[in-house]
């Protein structure tokens, strides 16, 4: 097995791609007057924010004024939720916020300080071992006092996508606001939000070959937020803040460049990945595929391992020249059972020993090869190791 250098964390971060960046360049260097400038160079920087904005919004086939820019998918996500939150409690008086186990930190500790700090109430949905919603029980748990179901589009640990256009459209009956966190689906499933019925989702340029640091909000018109930045009156007053033309002009040209090129990409991933699930679980002896089998992210493939470590299982692939991560990236370096795996129903030996491999635009058979007998050589030396040592 010769070395190779093999990215096997598409989830975590992606490259941003060459033609992001020569479209970035000129708004640091020529172009850097601020949008909000009444001279030329100002101006240029808004037209420029301006069609980035047109842009995305004939991707999520939404107005471009329902689109506000943002720093990432952590801020859309505390914006949307937040946002929100104390806007419909102060106008309606409903205080409960719903969303499930599974959720990215972004919103789980959004919605902990809304509880923790604003006295907002807490509904925590069922998630079955896919770690997937049932519709049922999403019904079943809509109050007269829900203000915002918040559930997320793919799970980024274990790539599963969630009925949203189901769960938005129950929402919509009982007057709820839905937000979904698509962090994870952007550039590879529809974003339409007509379609998936949602009045707010939160993006991210990093995640689909855009730059990082730079994200964006979409919020159904008509719908009230309070800024959780508050300053100018940038974004209509929703987000205060200079706007990062170079951040905004290269994630709208990331996402025109992914939805133009989704057809070819979704099928080398799926076919990446499907390399990957097969090669892993006909070669490693007591590996399970974690997430749903089907309906999951066309890049994904998650994955725990019986009497393994999984932060020493990232070390030795990491010696190996194979970039992957345990359960989530923001949880390295933590020895806690992933609390998704663990409200999936596995028990915490297990949920310590869990593998994120995703796959990207420039994954090769020979890096998806490669990989799974790094894979399986390191979990038989982990295994051994336990051994001889108890
Ligand atoms: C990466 C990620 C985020 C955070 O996005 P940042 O731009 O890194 O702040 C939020 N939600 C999900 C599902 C993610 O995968």
């Amino acid at each position: 097995m010769t070395k190779r250098s093999v990215y096997l964390d598409h989830s975590a971060t992606t490259p941003t791609d060459p033609r992001v960046v020569e479209a970035m360049l000129p708004y640091f260097t020529d172009y850097y007057g601020n949008a909000s400038s009444v001279h030329q160079s100002g101006r240029k920087a808004e037209r420029a924010i301006e069609n980035a904005r047109e842009t995305i919004s004939e991707v999520l086939n939404c107005k471009p004024k329902e689109i506000i820019f943002t720093s990432g998918g952590s801020e859309s996500d505390n914006l949307a939720l937040r946002g929100t939150a104390l806007a419909i409690r102060a106008a309606e008086g409903r205080d409960q916020l719903l969303t499930t186990p599974v959720e990215h930190s972004a919103v789980g500790r959004t919605i902990q300080q809304l509880v923790d700090y604003m006295g907002f109430q807490h509904i925590v949905l069922p998630v079955d071992s896919y770690g997937a919603v049932r519709g049922e029980d999403f019904a079943d748990a809509l109050t007269d006092r829900t203000a915002i179901a918040s559930v997320m589009y793919v799970n980024n640990e274990v790539g599963t996508m969630m009925p949203i256009p189901l769960l938005a459209d129950q929402a919509r009956e009982r007057n709820v606001l839905f937000h979904t966190d698509a962090v994870q689906a952007a550039g590879q499933l529809n974003l339409d939000v007509q379609a998936l019925g949602v009045d707010m989702m939160s993006l991210s340029a990093h995640k689909f070959y855009g730059p990082k640091g730079v994200g964006a909000l979409y919020v159904r018109d008509g719908i009230d937020l309070v800024p959780s930045q508050s300053g100018g009156s940038h974004e209509s007053g929703r987000r205060a803040g200079t706007l990062n033309t170079p951040g905004i002009v290269g994630m709208a040209k990331a996402l025109e460049l992914a939805n133009q090129e989704r057809e070819v990409r979704v099928a080398h991933y799926t076919r990446m990945r499907d390399l990957l699930i097969e090669g892993v679980l006909t070669k490693v002896p007591d590996a399970h595929l974690t997430g749903h089998p089907e309906d999951r992210l066309p890049s994904h493939a998650s994955f725990v391992f019986d009497e393994v470590d999984g932060n020493r299982l990232l070390i030795h692939l990491d010696m190996k020249g194979v970039a992957a991560s345990s359960a989530s990236a923001c949880k390295t370096g933590n020895p806690e059972p992933s609390g998704v795996l663990l409200a999936m129903g596995y028990d915490p030996t297990l949920a310590l020993s869990s593998l994120r491999t995703t796959v990207g635009k420039d994954t090769t058979e020979e890096d998806i090869s490669y990989a799974v007998d790094v894979i399986a050589d390191s979990v038989e030396k982990l295994r051994m190791l336990n051994r001889a040592l108890s």
